[in-house]
């Protein structure tokens, strides 16, 4: 299969690591939104975050512990969660993710 995400959690494509477990990878997007924007995705291939019903209960735990980093890591304030599922809600690699994006209270619009 050729899918991005796929080769990325093979270790076939490069990215910076954030955290991993069992049934998540999440590794820095490489045009970020915001500094510190990571993307948490579910190692097994499925098109998007309503696939099954599964997803999101793969994906949760990963999410909060992702945000919680970010937050202790870069000391940002709050999150945005964000998960674009199918094409017209602008999602462009069809592989299942979700976008943390750390968020600071003097500077909400940083890039
Ligand atoms: P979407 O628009 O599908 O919700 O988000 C896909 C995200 O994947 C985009 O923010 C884009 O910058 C990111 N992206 C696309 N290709 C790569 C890549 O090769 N490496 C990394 N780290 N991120 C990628
Ligand atoms: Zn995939």
């Amino acid at each position: 299969m050729d899918c991005l995400f796929c080769a990325i959690v093979a270790g076939d494509i490069g990215s910076k690591r954030v955290y991993e477990d069992e049934a998540c990878f999440a590794f820095l997007d490489i045009n970020p939104w915001q500094v510190g924007h990571t993307l948490v995705i579910p190692r097994r291939h499925v098109v998007d975050a309503l696939a099954d019903d599964e997803v999101l209960v793969e994906l949760g735990p990963s999410v909060a512990r992702v945000g919680r980093l970010l937050k202790e890591r870069l000391g940002a304030d709050a999150v945005n969660i964000v998960s674009n599922a199918g094409a017209a809600s602008g999602q462009e690699v069809f592989h299942a993710h979700v976008h943390v994006l750390p968020r600071w209270a003097d500077n909400p619009g940083v890039a």
